[in-house]
């Protein structure tokens, strides 16, 4: 792209690194760390006494919050979030769309004398009534009410959020109808926290623990791409659906692996300082950064928190990377795969749980004793992965990850469990010697269970794996960068209750028949084992063996997202949920119907663009390469000459631009599809529009490889890539 594109995306870079630098950089980490967040600090400093605790209570074991307390907590709130500039308060919440909705409303009260105060009053705290009808609801609300409620989740603490100059009182909430259902993504995972919690506890209880709850921990890595803004704005493909329809392989792309861990260029390293510096100011934990796999890839990840907290904490960070970006000239890209042929981004989530002391249940312990309840545990998200693989699957399918999934170095659409060596060979032993121990009246072989303490061990990664254990909390690798962890998140808690409900079950039975734990836990793991050991694979996931092996072991492979959908709507899941009371067959269904709509909107959308971009960028260039071309070979006959090679060329190139107008009429006619059936209409997505669409950009890309710089209209991945 000769333009003035390319031009400007150099001119910022050299700007940037001849004065910029000394602009960045700022007060400590450690003093500003929470200091625009209303923690447990100021909470404990503000609020009296009996509130505090009140609140704390709550926050804690999910007691309900008196009334009462509410407009104490408000007064202080509002005072505290005025004294920081805060003119406004929102109540943010998670609708089904994916990203977070806030509508800001003043906490300035007109007066009679004519001014106006600031209030802020505990109904407010606690309640708000956005006009959010527009917001989707698959379907739930239409027969009832067409409005829906935020309701304050005290377990997430207030926050500022300062954009554009002005501050704002940020509330995080769940947003329900009228009737009472989920209308957001964190309701079900509240829910399934506290059922998690529930059935958790009588595990731990068997154990003798006088833990009052089990929370689950998170820790979601996220993977992003950072390109010139100068090229993100020539490009409409990335503007209108974040990933590029068009370009081709550059000449050196990933296969050097000089990006992965390498010295991270200085304006990104800036930029990544501002980003950490807003995030840690809100109370974010962000702890590593670091140059991912592709070329312009990276990698930002915090401590982990409390499941409901880091899923919050999540959606902030994809804001802040996208809000801080501009700053610096560049655009950051969450999509799970913005460029071909590299690679994608994702989103490992990490995740474990432990009881209210901080013990990590997922945690190998040194004794005896703290490893057969270890065991248990781990055995009983085996079985969860294994029995709920398809849900697992659903709860990740999107357009956007069907790109990644599968392809270069994402994991395989196939859920399977990484366990690494060592506690493979475990569960190998439990296998056998629990049938042995069995056998001999129950007794325990202390030498399957009283297991060595497992090392941390870095090297025994597997990142072909989209599920894997690592050391002491499991990691789901397939969950892609874009998407909110909440709902993986909730789907994999509820899993994993239903599974400790079960052990809980048999293993109290047992106890209460008189037979001593360790016995009970030897009879049980084995089977579990058993049943559940096709879904551990520790070998390479990107092979083909691996889909040939995973499919006699009868695992599913469900290769894109309208595979893998109805899988959340199957009669066992929706049991499942309603089971554990996390949502109604309403509220799943209002899910899945808006994730099949929000896969044929994505792939309408870029169908379409692909059409608009093919007509006024690429074709054009073709004509007019064609155009010069003919030219060419024209003027070199009139001179008397021959010029073979360039009549070679020229009908190279119409046939190129023929073949490239064909395809696109193609492409266009197949959006013109209607059904009534949103299902229906997906399939015709998968089926006919994506593999035009592929056609498409196939002839497209060959194009660019011969089209001039000079005439080709788009940036070009040698240039998005590689200029930083
Ligand atoms: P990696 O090598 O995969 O980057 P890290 O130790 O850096 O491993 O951990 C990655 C993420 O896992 C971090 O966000 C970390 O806080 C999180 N993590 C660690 N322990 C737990 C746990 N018990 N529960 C949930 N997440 C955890
Ligand atoms: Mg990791």
């Amino acid at each position: 792209m000769g333009s003035a594109v390319l031009g400007e995306a150099i001119s910022a870079i050299r700007d940037w690194s001849i004065g910029k630098e000394q602009t960045v950089g700022g007060p400590s980490a450690t003093d500003s760390f929470g200091s625009l967040v209303f923690n447990d600090g100021v909470q404990e400093k503000r609020l009296p006494k009996a509130v505090y605790h009140a609140l704390r209570r709550t926050i804690s074991h999910g007691e309900a919050l008196d009334q009462s307390m509410a407009d104490a907590i408000a007064a202080a709130v509002k005072d505290w979030a005025v004294e920081h500039g805060a003119t406004h308060y929102t109540h943010w919440f998670q609708p089904l769309t994916g990203i977070t909705a806030e509508k800001h409303d003043s906490f300035l009260n007109p007066t009679t004398n004519g001014k106006a105060v600031a209030e802020f009053s505990g109904k407010e705290l606690i309640k708000g009534e956005p006009d959010a009808s527009s917001f989707p609801s698959g379907g739930m609300r239409s027969t009832f009410e067409a409005r829906g409620y935020t309701a304050w989740d005290p377990t997430s603490p207030p926050w500022l959020l300062r954009s554009g100059g002005a501050v704002t009182l940020v509330i995080p909430t769940a947003f329900v109808s009228w009737t009472g259902e989920a209308l957001d993504k964190k309701t079900p995972l509240l829910r399934s926290m506290e059922a998690l919690s529930k059935q958790a506890l009588r595990i731990l209880k068997l154990f003798g623990s006088k833990a009052e709850r089990v929370i689950t921990t998170c820790g979601p890595e996220q993977e992003y791409f950072l390109i010139d803004r100068y090229f993100y704005l020539s490009r409409p493909d990335l503007i209108n659906a974040g990933r590029t329809l068009f370009g081709a392989k550059p000449p050196k792309g990933q296969e050097l692996e000089d990006q992965y861990f390498g010295a991270i260029p200085d304006r990104v390293l800036a930029f990544m300082n501002e980003v950490e510096s807003e995030l840690y100011k809100v109370g974010v934990p962000v702890k590593t950064r670091h140059n991912e796999v592709a070329p312009s890839q990276y990698e930002i990840a915090p401590i982990f928190e409390n499941a409901n907290v880091a899923t919050d904490h999540q959606m902030m960070v994809m804001e802040t990377l996208k809000r801080v970006a501009p700053k610096f000239g560049m655009a950051c890209l969450l999509h799970e795969k913005p460029f071909a042929g590299v690679n994608g981004s994702g989103k490992h989530l990490n995740w474990s749980m432990s009881d209210d002391e901080g013990n990590n249940l997922l945690s190998p312990g040194a004794n005896a004793h703290d490893n057969i309840q270890f065991l248990v545990f781990c055995c009983a998200v085996i079985q969860a992965v294994n029995r709920w693989q398809g849900l697992l699957r659903a709860t990740i399918a999107s357009a956007g990850n069907d790109h990644r999934l599968g392809a270069n170095e994402a994991p395989p659409a196939i859920i399977s469990i990484f366990l690494g060596d060592m506690l493979t060979e475990i569960m190998e032993q439990i296998e056998k010697g629990g049938a042995k121990s069995t056998k001999s009246g129950g007794v325990l072989d202390t030498g399957v269970l009283a297991l060595p303490k497992l090392p941390r061990d870095a090297g025994d990664r597997n990142r072909t794996s989209p599920f894997a254990f690592t050391g002491n909390k499991f990691e789901f690798r397939a969950v892609s960068s874009g998407q909110s962890i909440s709902y993986p998140n909730t789907a994999l808690n509820i899993a994993v209750t239903e599974s400790i409900d079960e052990i809980a079950t048999l293993l109290e039975k047992a106890v209460a028949g008189g037979k001593k734990l360790e016995a009970a836990v030897a009879d049980l793991l084995p089977k579990i084992v058993k049943q559940n050991k096709r879904i551990i694979f520790n070998g390479n996931g990107y092979s083909k063996e691996w889909e040939k092996e995973a499919a006699k072991r009868g695992l599913l492979n469900l290769k894109n997202t309208v595979d893998a959908l109805p899988q959340m709507v199957t009669k066992e899941t929706i049991a499942l949920f309603e089971k554990y009371k996390v949502l109604n067959q309403r509220e799943v269904h209002a899910r899945f119907e808006i994730m099949v709509e929000t896969y044929n909107k994505t792939v309408n959308v870029e169908g379409n663009l692909m059409v608009l971009m093919a007509n006024r960028y690429v074709l054009p260039a073709a004509l007019e390469y064609q155009k010069q071309v003919a030219h060419s070979v024209a003027a070199v006959k009139a001179a008397g000459g021959k010029s073979v090679e360039g009549k070679k060329l020229l009908d190279k190139v119409v046939k190129l631009t023929d073949d490239f107008k064909r395809r696109t009429d193609k492409l266009q006619a197949a959006l013109e599809h209607e059904s009534n059936s949103a299902e229906k209409h997906a399939k015709h997505f998968r089926d006919a529009v994506i593999p035009a669409m592929t056609a498409v950009r196939e002839t497209a890309d060959t194009l660019e490889s011969i089209i001039p710089h000079e005439v080709w209209p788009l940036a070009t991945y040698r240039e998005m890539l590689f200029i930083k």
